[in-house]
């Protein structure tokens, strides 16, 4: 097993004073964690504390899992459509305060607003696929197999379930896991990102309004690595959720496999936007932008590499296109109107991207198109738009995953030696393809290695009734979030054969 690395973020130690400590919910109670290691959660535009967060042990987890144990035999027993109803109860309260959710969001994670009102709606789509449940949960059956022998398939919870989450869609990914899995009976446990749990503290004060689902059915630990721990080696628990860096998945998914878990561990990415040489730049610069730039950067479906297809003058002009609508982008603040690039989820972010940036210019594998780095704010989390061409394909602005708003280029002749770069990536997340050739298209769609494809399209977003993961090195696991896989993951199945 692997080693669990020390996160300067949870090693941190408080300076927060006087600000709010978030409580856990356990079987319907706000509860206090005593006696643990709090960790400040920053808002991302100012640098302010705007809550601490108690990083909960083992110990807090077990509380959680014993609540939730204790709920599932009558949820369980809860007929489909009154769980249902139950979630379409949570998706009118999510309906209802979208606004304050997404306002929550950009001041917890830093993403502009309108990212964060679309973040929050995908998470209400999540909600509204999971009240299909009746449906979705109906089995197979074959009569006459044998003489007076029928067969059927039903399909059960799996009981005590958990999600552990990312910071980057503190809104969104929870609502990914929490509908599917109380819809289809089991009961469920979210750790949420320690860096900006906020928003999952506001989705569980809603369910704490809602009296159709009843105490214990949804349970929320605060924390980092102790918490993670804590749910991976609860024989309590059945099923492990999972989205974060590839490492982290990884990690999870073993420590799960080791201890007799079902897991599904979505893991980091380095996706490409190919843009042959027919694309229609009105609609392939503005989707770079968004793909590239938006949320900073920080997204699973960012597009991080460009690669133009076709001669050099033509090369020429897509990337003089790129880098002047770049340069146009406005960075500040994402609760304020207009602007399109929003703080770094941390200082320490912002680091970790202009380190890399800088190492590439230094060993000369890249070389400066546009510079953002005279982008600052106080808090040390605004970085501009940046973009490099890339001299070494296999390099680390190429190759690895930077999480900033950093765009690498990387030119190629045709098609096949983009794809032959695409799926040099040990991720397969997302990819997209700019071009007004249905043929360039097919070739693309069939040839990529990756599991949500764009074709002129950047962002290749979640759709709740489709499943949504990557390939490769991007999905610890074999079945992805949301849409048929949801169910399959959160039930197990039963054959029954009878004779009467
Ligand atoms: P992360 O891996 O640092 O954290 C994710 C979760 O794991 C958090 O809840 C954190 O507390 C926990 N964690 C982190 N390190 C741990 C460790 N060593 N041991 C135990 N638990 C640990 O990820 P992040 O930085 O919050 O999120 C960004 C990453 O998530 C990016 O790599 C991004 O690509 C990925 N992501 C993937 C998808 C997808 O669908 N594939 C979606 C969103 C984000």
């Amino acid at each position: 097993m692997k080693p669990v690395a020390e996160s300067p973020v949870a090693s941190r130690q408080s300076q927060g004073g006087g600000a709010r400590v978030l409580r856990n919910y356990v079987g319907g109670e706000w509860v206090d964690v005593d006696g643990v290691e709090l960790l400040d959660d920053i808002n991302p535009a100012t640098g302010e504390v705007a809550a601490q967060v108690p990083l909960s042990s083992a110990a807090h987890v077990d509380a959680a899992v014993r609540a939730a144990q204790e709920a599932f035999p009558a949820w369980r027993a809860t007929p489909p459509q009154k769980r249902a109803r139950a979630v379409m109860a949570l998706r009118e309260a999510l309906w209802e305060r979208q606004e304050e959710i997404a306002r929550l969001v950009t001041e917890d994670m830093g993403k502009t607003l309108a990212d964060a009102r679309g973040e929050v709606l995908r998470g209400i789509e999540s909600t509204e696929a999971a009240t299909a449940i009746p449906h979705l949960l109906k089995g197979e059956n074959l009569e006459g197999v044998a003489n007076g022998v029928d067969v059927e398939l039903v399909r059960q919870p799996v009981g005590v379930v958990a999600a552990i989450t990312p910071f980057n869609f503190p809104a969104m990914i929870p609502l990914w896991f929490l509908p599917f899995a109380i819809a289809c009976g089991n009961t469920f446990i979210l750790k949420p990102s320690e860096r900006d749990p906020r928003p999952a503290e506001l989705i569980f004060e809603l369910i704490d309004g809602i009296d159709a689902i009843p105490a214990g059915v949804c349970n929320l630990v605060h924390g980092a690595h102790d918490a993670v721990n804590g749910i991976l080696d609860h024989p309590g628990i059945e099923a492990v959720s999972f989205v974060g860096q590839a490492s982290t998945a990884r990690y999870v998914a073993e420590r799960s496999a080791a201890n007799g878990k079902r897991c599904q561990a979505l893991g980091g990415a380095k996706n490409s936007l190919v843009v042959m040489p027919d694309a229609d730049l009105d609609v392939t610069v503005p989707a770079i932008m968004s793909s590239s730039f938006g949320a900073a950067g920080q997204r699973c479906l960012a597009g991080s590499v460009v690669v133009l297809v076709g001669d050099r003058e033509r090369q020429d002009e897509v990337l003089a296109a790129i880098r002047d609508a770049a340069a146009e982008l406005e960075a500040g603040a994402g609760d304020k109107e207009d602007v399109e690039v929003c703080p770094l989820v941390g200082p320490e972010a912002r680091d970790r991207v202009t380190g890399a940036l800088e190492r590439a210019l230094a060993d000369g594998t890249a070389e400066l198109v546009l510079d953002g780095r005279s982008t600052a704010n106080e808090a040390g989390t605004l970085l501009g738009p940046t973009i490099v061409e890339v001299s070494d394909r296999e390099s680390e602005v190429a190759r690895e995953e930077l999480f900033g708003p950093l765009l690498a280029v990387v030119r190629v002749s045709d098609l096949d030696e983009a794809l032959e770069f695409v799926n040099g990536s040990r991720y397969g997340n997302a990819g997209s393809i700019f071009t007004t050739s249905g043929e360039a298209a097919r070739r693309y769609r069939f040839g990529v290695e990756a599991g949500m494809i764009g074709v002129n399209v950047g962002v290749a977003a979640p759709v709740a009734w489709f499943p949504f993961s990557g390939w490769k090195d991007s999905i610890d696991g074999d079945l992805h979030a949301n849409g048929n896989d949801a169910v399959e993951f959160y039930t197990r199945k039963k054959v029954v054969t009878s004779r009467w």
